[in-house]
């Protein structure tokens, strides 16, 4: 059923230094949604959805995606179950030209060189970066750089995959061909999670929603339930 959660989160505490990030969140995310992730600056939302992907070590307490635990699953195990979009996307990239960074999750996974060649060659399509298979990812625009990077996480055809801030530092144009895409991921099957700050993002894009505060979670649910029961969400009066 569509409610049932693909991200289950319990018990998650994150602490870094002395400071603890996160405090004990409980969260369930369900399949086949677009969930926001909202909250001040320094409300936990990066360490939330890294640790709910894996990216940073262990944390207290316990995540399971797609029946996985993200913190001892192996790299190859996971790149099936999800995909994670650094806020930064030169963070992700790991391979001196653009088709290696497309083709590296394919690889941790055996896939025959034909294969790659394709899957590489449709990806490169699908974000207009077929001209630029041999460049170096670093010198890639700015809007080539994050489709890159939404590339390489989606290339392995994750069930969940989780955007931070994947529309900062876009033009207009650009967002909105990211979330178009994210529309279509959705309809396609795949659980789209995303930190913003954009309540225009919340309002028509996300069906569910999840409003930190001081690494607790304030709100989570249903977009319409949650902007109604107002949980310190201001919605831009155009919206209203
Ligand atoms: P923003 O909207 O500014 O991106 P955020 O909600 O994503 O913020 P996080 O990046 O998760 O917040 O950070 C939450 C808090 O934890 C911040 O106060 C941050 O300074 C702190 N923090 C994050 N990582 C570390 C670390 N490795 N060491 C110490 N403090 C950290």
């Amino acid at each position: 059923p569509a409610s049932e959660p693909i991200v289950r989160v319990r018990g998650l505490t994150v602490a870094r230094r002395k400071t603890t990030i996160l405090h004990d969140i409980d969260l369930d995310i369900p399949a086949g949604s677009i969930t926001a992730v909202v909250g001040a600056n320094g409300a936990g939302k990066t360490t939330l959805v890294q640790a709910i992907a894996g990216v940073v070590p262990p944390p207290r307490g316990h995540v399971q995606v797609a029946g996985l635990d993200p913190a001892t699953a192996s790299p190859r195990e996971l790149t099936a179950r999800i995909g994670f979009v650094f806020q930064n996307p030169e963070h992700q990239f790991i391979a001196p030209t653009v088709f290696e960074d497309l083709a590296h999750g394919l690889r941790l996974r055996h896939s025959p060189a034909d294969e790659i060649d394709e899957k590489v060659g449709a990806m490169l399509g699908r974000f207009g970066l077929e001209h630029k298979a041999a460049v170096h990812p670093f010198l890639l625009s700015g809007g080539e750089k994050r489709r890159l990077s939404v590339g390489t996480a989606l290339i392995t055809r994750p069930e969940v995959l989780v955007l931070d801030e994947p529309t900062f530092g876009q033009d207009h144009a650009r967002a909105t061909e990211l979330l178009d895409l994210v529309q279509q991921l959705r309809a396609e099957g795949t659980t789209i999670v995303l930190v913003t700050h954009d309540m225009r993002i919340v309002a028509e894009h996300a069906s569910h929603v999840v409003v930190l505060t001081g690494g607790r979670i304030r709100a989570a649910g249903r977009t319409a339930d949650v902007l109604r029961e107002g949980a310190g969400l201001r919605l831009p009066d155009a919206l209203r």
